[in-house]
């Protein structure tokens, strides 16, 4: 008998197009292997957390040697100065906080951003999810900010405090701005989570300047694209934001995350008017040892120059692959591509927003049959949508059977 709601430890590992859960065994590098022993290629890597391999040995190794001296305190250790200083020194942003999750680090930005400007208002991307985090739980319909349809439990009316505009929207930003009342704009850098969405040329110049202009602080959630480069989109693309929030490979797999603010902003929260009592952020384990250890081993061994470099050339290989396969069969689909992320989209042209995405999507009913398809070849692609993340351990082979099951796919559906 089973004794977790939904079958699982977590109701989204139901998610996926098997029947059953893939009960895992063991994983390591790109490769993960089920109690069954079948062995299955891995481009969903636990959805980033795994971007640089599975059971990363100096992860491993520093978490071991600090459980041993005891994981949590309430108090810092000596370590927590040269992680501090790595983060500062990779990210270009002088000041952090570690926490247990994204989720986590995206709520106190959101908090503090409201604390520091008195503002009530955020703005996000529609299609945008960053975590569980209340305040993003919104979309566009019918060109107005709604509730997301899938919240349980809300009693809040989330639509008076958030707005919502379409990605690369430029003029919508600007009026969504022009109202005077918000806090901040919380965006990635290119969408990841309803299909993969890049910026339009020009986008970010112009998100910096409207948000300058209007008062809000800008916070870039790097969560997924820190696979673009050591100091993610933002380091890579030569991005200005106010707030960094990184979770999910940040520690190598390891629950941690982390958020930095630039000296001005950290110069405004020291400032913030604040009464005696509990501040609404923060939990008792974040910034525990075990984790600051994790994210040094991670910063320091495996998230290295030498890794990207071969993360990168394998998600060009990828990518190289899929769109040969797509030009040979002649397929409406495109590969929107950023750093080591790749994801097929079922139109010819990428998609600029997720009203545009969602419809993609709706005109083709691929995507659990691909899913499932693939699975059952011993492939794992990420669950929702047809996300590809290549680690540094990630082969040539297993990008090839990846492409050959794509094709045998498309000509079993075609016949
Ligand atoms: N930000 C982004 C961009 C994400 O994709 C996610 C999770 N998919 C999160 C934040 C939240 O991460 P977590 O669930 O680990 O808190």
């Amino acid at each position: 008998t089973n004794h977790w709601l939904s079958g699982a430890p977590m109701h989204w590992m139901r998610d996926w197009a098997s029947p059953f859960p893939i009960v895992v065994e063991d994983a390591e590098g790109a490769t993960l292997t089920d109690i069954d022993d079948n062995v299955y290629d891995d481009f969903c890597l636990g959805d980033t957390p795994g971007m640089f391999g599975h059971g990363l040995a100096p992860v491993a190794r520093a978490v071991a040697e600090q459980a041993r001296r005891g994981t949590t305190y309430m108090l810092p250790t000596e370590m927590a100065a040269d992680v501090g200083a790595m983060l500062a020194e990779r990210f270009g942003l002088p000041v952090w906080q570690a926490t247990l999750s994204a989720s986590d680090a995206n709520r106190a930005l959101i908090r503090w951003a409201r604390a520091v400007t008195q503002k009530p208002v955020i703005i996000v991307f529609d299609g945008a999810y960053h975590g569980m985090v209340e305040d993003c739980f919104v979309e566009l319909r019918e060109g107005r900010t709604r509730m997301d349809r899938g919240l349980v439990g809300q009693v809040h009316d989330m639509t008076r405090t958030t707005r919502v505009v379409p990605f690369n929207d430029l003029g919508a930003l600007e009026a969504a701005l022009s109202v005077g009342d918000v806090a901040a704009v919380l965006c990635e850098p290119a969408m990841t989570n309803c299909g993969m969405i890049l910026p339009d040329p020009g986008f970010h110049a112009r998100l910096r300047s409207l948000t300058k202009l209007g008062g809000a602080l800008l916070i870039i959630d790097e969560t997924h694209t820190l696979s673009t480069g050591p100091g993610g989109a933002t380091k890579a693309w030569g991005l200005e934001p106010d707030a960094l929030c990184i979770g999910k490979a940040i520690a190598g797999g390891f629950p941690a995350a982390v958020w930095g603010v630039s000296a001005d902003f950290a110069q405004r929260i020291a400032d913030a008017p604040r009464g005696a009592g509990r501040s609404g952020i923060g939990t008792t384990l974040a910034g525990n040892a075990a984790g600051l250890a994790a994210i040094g081993a991670t910063l320091r061994e495996a998230a290295t120059p030498e890794a990207y470099a071969a993360m990168l050339a394998g998600a060009d290989y990828l990518v190289a692959g899929l769109n040969k396969l797509i030009a040979a069969r002649g397929l409406p689909w495109c590969v929107v591509h950023v750093g080591a992320r790749a994801e097929i989209v079922f139109a010819p042209e990428p998609p600029r927003n997720a009203a545009l995405m969602r419809e993609a999507l709706a005109r083709h009913d691929l995507n659990h049959a691909l899913h499932l398809y693939l699975i059952n070849r011993g492939i794992l692609i990420a669950p929702f949508h047809m996300m590809m993340l290549v680690s540094p351990a990630t082969t040539g082979q297993q990008s090839d059977r990846l492409i050959a099951a794509i094709d045998s796919f498309v000509q079993e559906s075609a016949s």
